[in-house]
């Protein structure tokens, strides 16, 4: 196949990302814009071996759950792989995401995975931008990446955030105008402003604003200060420092122009601290749901030690300290532990007590190298970044052989890795997985949130493990070569 090539393909499934996959000529096809069941005329864009990319240039025959995309940068845009997709379709296809992939990378076919627990609306639910400040044209612009690339798509209002996010965007971008301040350039290193961060508490209608800089100082911030505090809401600006080149988003630095640096939160009706350097789920209306499952699997009776690793702000760590003897947290960002120590004390919890540091540091050079005896654990709560759980740390984790352990997952492809771990067991103990529950939490795009409650069952006979499918296989080798290619 060649570039520029016209092929008809019918869309059967979509990759990790979203991707429509289709085959034609012993090829596999990734198609962008295409939707399960359609049929597609398909241009090729870069074509390798045995695969291609393409996009849609036309669809032939529209598939059942093809729908008309709300926003018009819906195909330019990166953001929402699945506007063209039915919702209800998205949550189907979740479920039987997670399914296979536990089944294809953990080998764990048998694991029951419930349906995905969705939105009502699955749209304005995001409390977080991080909008790339550049320059289009000449002109300096802000939107987000085109999807895979660094080229900035201007987008007036993001349909995945609230509506006064545009507002605060367009008055920050007329600003920096205004004033001649300059965007960065990555290639070069030069240029002041990077990003703009904007988060926002949905139930106190709190917003905070922070450009990212190349830089120390944002000149003229006390006017820029003024303007954002005509904008409703606006509780807090602060600036980000990130001198340093690459793609990491927020440098460590963060100083308060106006108002405290962070802003207040409510779910379930426990308040919460959040700072500008802190994750926060990004859903809050789904992140309750989300909670509440785990907090179901742990099934406490208020007499259990547990642990939340990988804690953030100490949200989890509040839910169950509201059902156990005691929680212990454990959490890299500095910025988050504070944050997790004051949400503590604001709700009036003492039984919980937050570490700084990384998990298997804490867990595993804290109890078993420094010689402290192997601490009990009545359930154990995992929620790591999308890397997964450091294989050290899911070892010690075995070593304290809790009963139950609930793992909160943003991707399922380190989750099956992990659970695989986890089922094949050591020193003594195995955990088998009683449940995944996928939960919406990004409702547009192809990413899914699971749920899965393991349970210490050393009398369950080990399944047969299923090495790595081909499909799976060739899948992250395209990945890893458009990774080292884009980087
Ligand atoms: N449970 C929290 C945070 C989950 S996100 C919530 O629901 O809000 C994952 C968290 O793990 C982030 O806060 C990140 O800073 C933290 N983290 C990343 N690597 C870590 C490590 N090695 N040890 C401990 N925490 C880590």
């Amino acid at each position: 196949m060649d570039k520029n090539q016209l092929v008809e393909v019918r869309i059967e499934d979509f990759t990790r990302d979203g991707e429509g996959i289709g085959r034609a000529d012993g090829y596999t096809l990734f198609v962008k814009d295409a939707v399960i069941g359609d049929r597609v005329l398909a241009k090729i864009t870069k074509a390798k071996k045995s695969y291609a990319y393409a996009r849609v240039e036309k669809v032939l025959e529209a598939s059942p759950e093809r729908v008309e995309p709300l926003c018009p940068e819906a195909r330019r845009c990166g953001g929402c792989r699945f506007q063209e997709y039915d919702y209800a379709a998205q949550l189907r296809w979740k479920k039987r995401l997670v399914e296979e992939t536990l089944g294809k990378i953990g080998g764990l076919w048998d694991i029951p995975v419930r349906e995905t627990i969705g939105m009502e609306n699955p749209f304005r639910y995001r409390n977080k931008a991080q909008y790339p400040v550049g320059c289009v044209k000449g002109e300096m612009a802000a939107g987000f990446y085109a999807g895979r690339t660094h080229s900035i798509i201007p987008v007036a209002d993001c349909l995945l955030t609230p509506e006064i996010y545009s507002t605060i965007l367009e008055e920050t971008l007329s600003f920096f105008r205004e004033y001649g301040i300059s965007a960065y350039d990555e290639i070069g290193g030069e240029g002041l402003v990077r990003h703009l961060l904007i988060r926002s508490a949905f139930s106190t209608g709190e917003i905070l604003v922070c450009p990212v800089l190349n830089g120390e100082t944002l000149p003229k911030a006390d006017e820029y200060v003024r303007r954002m505090r005509e904008i409703s809401g606006v509780r807090a600006v602060c600036l980000n420092i990130n001198r340093k080149k690459g793609n990491v988003i927020l440098g460590d630095r963060t100083v308060s122009l106006f108002g405290e640096p962070y802003i207040t939160d409510f779910l379930d009706g426990l308040e919460f601290r959040i700072s500008p350097a802190s994750f926060y789920q990004v859903n809050p209306v789904q992140t309750v749901k989300l909670y509440r499952e785990a907090l179901a699997a742990a099934a406490l009776t208020g007499d259990e030690i547990v642990y939340d690793l990988y804690c953030g702000i100490g949200t989890i760590s509040l839910f169950l300290a509201r059902a156990a003897r005691h929680v212990y947290g454990v959490e890299i960002v500095p910025a988050a532990i504070r944050d997790a120590k004051e949400n503590a004390k604001r709700n009036g919890i003492g039984n919980v007590s937050f570490y700084e540091g990384a998990a298997e540091d804490i867990i595993v050079r804290g109890y078993f190298e420094e010689g402290v005896p192997c601490p009990h654990a009545d359930v154990v709560v995992l929620d790591p970044p999308r890397k997964g759980c450091d294989p050290a740390l899911i070892d010690a984790v075995l070593q304290m052989g809790p009963e139950r352990i609930v793992y909160v997952s943003c991707d399922p492809a380190t989750l099956a890795r992990d659970l695989r771990v986890f089922n094949d067991g050591a020193h003594g103990r195995k955990y088998s997985a009683v449940f995944a529950q996928p939960v919406d939490m990004f409702g547009e795009t192809a990413h899914v949130e699971t749920v899965c409650l393991l349970s210490n069952t050393q009398s369950k006979k080990k399944e047969s493990y299923i090495t790595l499918d081909v499909e799976m296989a060739d899948y992250y080798r395209i990945k890893n070569e458009e990774k080292n290619s884009t980087t």
